[in-house]
């Protein structure tokens, strides 16, 4: 197959060559032979290198070695198929993808290869260096959810994975954090494994509760305060956006099903684009910017591989609805004639009636002069407890003008949630802030103050690991990078389909960070 295969014959042109045994220089040529190895491809085909190798005598009378092969170190390996730079390309493949793919890209570079040959090579690379690590953050990664968990260890300072390890537990944990006395900080879950490792591995560091899992179980305590007041909820949306209809459920006009086909289309492409993207190895930053979109929806898109489902509209319950976006283009164009609007719609399949329309059209009346947004519109049904207690506990800057308006509603229809409201600001902020532990101790007392008791529960829960909660509240580590990283490593096990167990797994997370063309560091391959 000469059509397909370049051969290229090879020979070392130096005069001598020095034996591996004494360093002498070896005096004459006992004998030639050939080698037959396998190089990158050259111009899209197989480049295979006959490489002529001299066996010298040595000329030293003492040395034990009498003959020797020359060598050619950084090129090939003694007894090595492939060359250096062949074997680094395979295993940066086998790195970045699974075996299979990595074996369909070599290919297509002109270098014929199987899965099993890249996950063997991956295998033989050895784990970089963890280096030395100060503020170290701990969590758990799931081999099978709900079954078989591992653990993750994360260098906030330099931002990078040091560990994975197979399992969780607090010996292995321990045992780890004790082969680096020179870490001060732990930044862990409010759990009692991961507490235990890092008073026992690390009794030296400084430990502080994530702040991640702190904001989370007070967002569920709210929650659960929040459902007993489902009338006080329905309440404060009937406050701000006028009455509240039960759902008229509707047949969607064709025009407004396509349109949203489309977006969903739209939806899913900016998907695919992005995971391709991490697949190939950009950061999430690097995506956001290509993609054009914010680095948090790149966040949000990685986190789960499907494709999103076409969007429930759990909203629109409203037989107006469909036209919503039409009517707010409109309104913004500046015709607020709801006889009009409602001609309009009319001509687009609209079936309700004017009265619907108006007050439909109600909130947008406030407005004034500015532009109506969607938001603006959407809250018509009560949010879920859970949605409240979500609203609440973002800094103001990040809530919709429509979540503002509902909050303001519900805060003056009911003084309780005005003191929830108040109460959940101020932890956000504590955290966020780092304000410390005189605030906290604060805010403690006055939950406790408030009588609400689902908030007190909450507070009572802190008792228990005051220490490190009181860190959580003053020292700006935390584990947000490490649920990025957690994501990074439920990618590369999903994409390696159970291949070779942890030992690949472990390497794929581990030199996945090393720049993907210049190759991790090759093994010698004795
Ligand atoms: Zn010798």
């Amino acid at each position: 197959m000469h059509d397909q295969t370049i051969i290229v014959h090879l020979h070392a042109t130096s005069p001598t060559a020095a034996c591996p045994q004494c360093g002498t220089a070896g005096s004459r040529v006992h004998s030639r032979y050939q080698r037959t190895i396998a190089d990158v491809a050259f111009g899209g085909r197989n480049l295979v290198l006959k490489l002529l190798v001299r066996k010298w005598i040595c000329s030293e009378v003492s040395c034990s070695r009498h003959m020797f092969a020359e060598r050619f170190p950084e090129v090939v390996q003694r007894y090595a198929r492939m060359t250096d730079r062949l074997i680094k390309a395979l295993q940066s493949a086998g790195v970045i993808t699974n075996g299979a793919d990595a074996a369909q890209l070599a290919e297509s570079f002109g270098v014929p290869t199987t899965p099993k040959t890249i996950i063997r090579r991956v295998l033989q690379l050895p784990l970089p260096s963890e280096g030395e690590v100060a503020k170290v953050g701990i969590d758990e990664w799931a081999w099978k959810k709900g079954q078989c968990y591992g653990t993750i260890l994360v260098d906030l300072e330099k931002r990078r994975i040091v560990q994975l390890l197979a399992e969780r537990s607090v010996e292995t944990s321990q045992a780890w954090l004790r082969t680096h006395p020179e870490i001060d900080l732990v930044s862990r879950d409010r759990g009692k494994l991961f507490r235990e490792a890092a008073t026992l591995g690390a009794p030296q560091a400084k430990q502080v509760v994530d702040r991640f899992h702190l904001q989370k179980n007070f967002a569920e305590a709210l929650e659960k305060f929040f459902r007993k007041q489902e009338r006080l909820l329905k309440k404060a949306t009937r406050g701000s956006t006028g009455k509240a209809r039960p759902a008229e459920r509707v047949a969607v006009p064709e025009k407004v099903s396509q349109e949203r086909r489309a977006r969903h289309r739209q939806r899913v492409s900016l998907h695919k684009q992005i995971w391709k993207l991490y697949r190939k190895g950009y950061h999430k930053e690097q995506i956001a910017q290509i993609v054009g979109v914010s680095s948090r929806s790149v966040y949000r898109t990685l986190e789960q591989e499907a494709p999103p489902p076409p969007r429930r509209r759990s909203r629109s319950s409203s037989i107006v609805d469909p036209y919503l976006s039409y009517l707010a283009t409109r309104w913004n164009q500046g015709c607020h004639n709801v006889a009009r609007l409602y001609e309009e719609i009319v001509t687009q399949g609209y079936t309700g009636s004017r009265r619907t329309l108006e007050m439909r059209l109600r909130p947008f009346r406030p407005q004034g002069a500015r532009p109506v947004s969607k938001q603006t519109v959407i809250l018509d049904k009560p949010p879920s407890p859970r949605g409240v207690a979500l609203m609440m506990v973002k800094p103001a800057q990040n809530r919709t003008r429509g979540q503002t308006a509902y909050l303001e509603q519900l805060v003056q229809s009911d003084s309780t949630s005005a003191v929830v409201f108040t109460l959940a600001q101020d932890f956000g902020r504590l955290l966020r802030k780092h304000e410390g532990q005189v605030r906290l101790e604060q805010w403690k007392a006055a939950v406790q103050a408030s009588g609400i008791a689902e908030l007190i529960a909450f507070v009572d829960g802190l008792a228990d690991d005051a220490e490190a909660v009181a860190n959580g509240c003053s020292e700006r580590w935390s584990n947000g990078m490490v649920e990025g990283f957690i994501t990074k490593v439920k990618w590369i096990k999903r994409s390696s389909y159970g291949q070779a167990g942890f030992p690949l797994l472990q390497r794929r997370v581990l030199l996945h960070r090393a720049h993907p063309f210049a190759g991790p560091e090759s093994v010698k391959l004795a």
